[in-house]
């Protein structure tokens, strides 16, 4: 069987679609870090695209991280 090459996921800081700018995106639960910070994988419901979201350090440290599902 072809496995068909991964295209790399398009990048973006804002949390929203790149191509159609949803902002209803979901989380995939694919958390990268790296040095310059983290990379979280998402997917629009509404055109199926994948992007990567990423997060530097400083915004992380002032974003509220609360987990899913709590008030
Ligand atoms: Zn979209």
């Amino acid at each position: 069987m072809d496995t068909p090459p991964l295209l790399p996921l398009p990048e973006t800081r804002d949390r929203r679609c790149p191509y159609c700018g949803n902002r209803a995106v979901v989380g995939l639960g694919h958390v990268t870090a790296s040095a310059t910070g983290i990379r979280c994988d998402y997917r629009c419901p509404s055109c199926s695209t994948e992007f990567v979201l990423l997060f530097s350090m400083r915004l992380m440290i002032e974003t509220d991280w609360s987990a899913p599902g709590s008030p």
